[in-house]
């Protein structure tokens, strides 16, 4: 171990952790209106050695997947041509991580896509929130749409594994199947839907008119699902939400799926945070900190204090959704995801692998 770490912190990691999300840089050119980022947005990147030690810990401890994210991680190390970035995607691939993803908005860094580096990544995802200018750029920003879909062209081209990452916002809801058209033409390979919802969160605050009622995203998740096998190649992954309250109680086996409990992931912040859980984002809640060659365990009041701990099942949403409950962000039932299939969470969850007929 390159750092040393509080040992209830590495209990909770150790021979656990599947991914890491390094979020390189807090630096980003856009201001979306929905961004979960708004508030940590700051002209700080995270610095090289730490970062490179972090990765070679993790990847010890057993993560195998590992995401760059940010702000905008296409400009971490902009300064040095984005050589630091690529560095790290070599190191990431020297330590034996198995699937590297960069998530990325499409607006600058095309130059790095010709890098054999960069060409190292097994997924360069693409953020688009809407079939058009007109949809994409009301909450994106003025010619975003444009510039992101040259990008996607050029990924495409140049044989990424190109993905598309749409938020679910009220002006997106009802064109869905514009999405699905627009990624099929572009040739992209899945297309990953995230539902904006209020949730009794810190996010609420700050992620404006965007949001969508739970019924409204219910009939289109429906709608999706089963659209899947008739939209193949291409793949269509979404999470389910909730779950009606009397479902929930008779089988909460089938529901209980919560990485923050299962130490599945660490998502590792400029600023000195690991947390695992997205929904924290925006507020001092974390698992830990690391700061020097020093990481400290953040305790009863962070992350997984005791009372946060019993909630289920989800510890993070407190808004009451009535008849519906919460289910994890990242539940995503027979999706197509490299833990999520290596683990074989359909099968742990539900006692198939195959796509089952799920209740509601
Ligand atoms: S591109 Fe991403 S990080 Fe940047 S403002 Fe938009 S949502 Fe936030
Ligand atoms: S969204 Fe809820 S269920 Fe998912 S990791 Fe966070 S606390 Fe756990």
């Amino acid at each position: 171990m390159r750092f040393d770490y509080d040992d209830r912190f590495l209990a909770w990691f150790q021979d656990r952790v599947r991914q890491v999300f390094l979020y390189v840089t807090d630096r980003c050119g856009l201001r979306c209106e929905q961004c979960l980022y708004k508030t940590t947005l700051a002209n700080r990147e995270m610095d090289h050695g730490t970062a490179m030690d972090l990765l070679a810990d993790f990847r010890a401890m057993g993560a195998e997947k590992l995401t760059f994210i940010g702000g905008e991680p296409t400009l971490y190390g902009a300064r040095h041509g984005g050589a630091p970035l690529l560095e790290l995607v070599d190191h990431a691939a020297a330590l034996g991580y198995r699937y590297i993803r960069l998530d990325t908005n499409g607006q600058q860094g095309r130059h790095l896509y010709h890098s054999s580096s960069f060409q190292r990544l097994d997924n360069l995802a693409f953020s688009l929130d809407g079939p058009d200018g007109a949809t994409n750029d009301q909450v994106r920003g003025r010619k975003t749409f444009d510039r992101c879909l040259r990008s996607i062209t050029t990924a495409v081209e140049l044989a990424y594994y190109t993905t598309l990452t749409c938020c679910v916002h009220r002006a997106v809801v009802d064109k869905l199947d514009d999405m699905i058209e627009l990624a099929r033409d572009l040739g992209v390979r899945e297309l990953n839907f995230h539902p904006l919802f209020k949730m009794g969160i810190a996010r609420d605050g700050f992620s404006g008119e965007t949001d969508i009622e739970p019924r409204q995203w219910l009939t289109a998740y429906e709608r999706l699902m089963a659209a899947r096998p008739f939209v193949a190649p291409l793949l269509i992954r979404a999470p389910r939400r909730f779950v009606a309250t009397e479902r929930y109680r008779e089988s909460p086996g089938e529901y209980d799926y919560c990485p923050t409990l299962m130490g599945e992931r660490v998502l590792i912040h400029p600023d000195g945070t690991l947390r695992i859980c997205a929904l924290c984002i925006g507020t001092p809640l974390g698992i830990g900190r690391y700061s020097g060659r020093v990481v400290t365990y953040t305790g009863d009041d962070g992350e997984l204090g005791t009372s946060r701990l019993r909630r289920r099942p989800c510890m993070s949403q407190s808004r009451d959704f009535g008849d519906l409950t919460p289910l994890c962000i990242s539940y995503k039932p027979h999706q197509n995801e490299y833990v999520w299939t290596t683990d074989q969470v359909d099968q742990r969850l539900f006692g198939t692998s195959q796509p089952v007929e799920l209740s509601r």
